[in-house]
């Protein structure tokens, strides 16, 4: 059996097959697990929301803000709320 999620085949891949999980929003994850919302359309994952409920996928919404999960993104997440705040105040 190949392993089609190893090695060179994700080099092909856009992005190499990596990015932010719609569910559990784990940064720089492998999405490469297909799964279908209600809609049909269908929405790659990571390996351990392969079995999330249909519910759970359903509810997935955009994210509307950057994540401050690690410290690159925390900068960018700061910069976000900063000017969140001079909308308000403004
Ligand atoms: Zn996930």
């Amino acid at each position: 059996m190949a392993k089609q999620n190893r090695g060179k085949a994700l080099g092909r891949l856009a992005s190499r097959g990596r990015g932010t999980c719609p569910v559990c929003y784990r940064t720089r994850t492998k999405l490469l697990y297909q799964r279908k919302n209600a809609d049909g359309t269908s929405i790659s994952v990571c390996k351990k929301c392969t079995s999330t409920s249909a519910e759970v996928l359903n509810s997935i919404k955009p994210l509307q803000a950057p994540i401050a999960f690690r410290r690159r993104h925390r900068k960018v997440f700061n910069l976000y709320a900063n000017q969140q705040k001079e909308k308000e105040s403004s």
